[in-house]
């Protein structure tokens, strides 16, 4: 099967992601996506103060995608050594499913910084990846290398930095949260 890698800290799960994991699947893209919660984002991690355990973050990232078919929760990082750079996960995910071919599924946000990434052109090199738009994110598709697809899926301008600011005062944004998602951030007085 082709299965797609959609990483990040989820810190919390909102729908801008759930959306856009659906998106992918629904339009035939990948067979399945795979949405892996990461212990630690390398490059965030001076920036995010008020980071949820990795088991919450886990947990809510279950519950936002529960009923959305082809996509899946992974704790597969977890298991992985510190800091968990996106060619050794996807080397270690090759291995362990040999019988799968995975697909690197990344914001333009991000792609604008790829070239920084750890062993940037050896990912363009052996993965193909999907490049969905973000707001305010421009992306010469002119400049694409052969292995880089550009998607068009639904854009929400939402994040959850912008959510763990507004729980913290005192307003929850559930329009842009699962319900259950919702519930279990006061149950467990997250963001506070
Ligand atoms: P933070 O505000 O804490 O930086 P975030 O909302 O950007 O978080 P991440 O956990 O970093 O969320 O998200 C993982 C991936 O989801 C990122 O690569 C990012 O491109 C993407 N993403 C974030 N927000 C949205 C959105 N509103 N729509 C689609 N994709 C999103």
């Amino acid at each position: 099967m082709r299965i797609g890698i959609y990483g990040g800290s989820f810190n919390p799960i909102h729908k801008g992601h759930t959306q856009l994991a659906a998106s992918i699947v629904a339009q035939g893209l990948v067979d399945e996506l795979w949405l892996l919660v990461s212990p630690l984002n390398p490059l965030k991690s001076g920036e995010v103060s008020n980071i949820a355990e990795y088991e919450h973050r886990l947990k809510m990232a279950e519950l936002a995608t529960e009923g959305i078919e082809g996509v899946n929760v992974s704790d597969f990082e977890r298991h992985l050594p510190l800091p968990s750079y996106t060619i050794n996960t996807l080397g270690e995910l090759q291995k362990a499913y040999p019988e799968h071919e995975f697909v690197l599924v990344i914001g333009a946000d991000n792609w604008e910084r790829f070239p920084r990434w750890y062993h940037a052109d050896e990912i363009i090199e052996k993965y193909h990846i999907l490049i969905y738009r973000r707001p305010g994110c421009e992306l010469d598709e002119t400049a694409l290398p052969a292995s880089v697809q550009v998607v068009d899926t639904p854009l929400y301008d939402v994040s959850s930095t912008k959510i763990r600011e507004s729980v913290k005062k005192g307003r929850m944004m559930r329009r842009w949260l699962d319900e259950k998602v919702a519930r279990y951030i006061k149950r467990h007085h997250l963001y506070l």
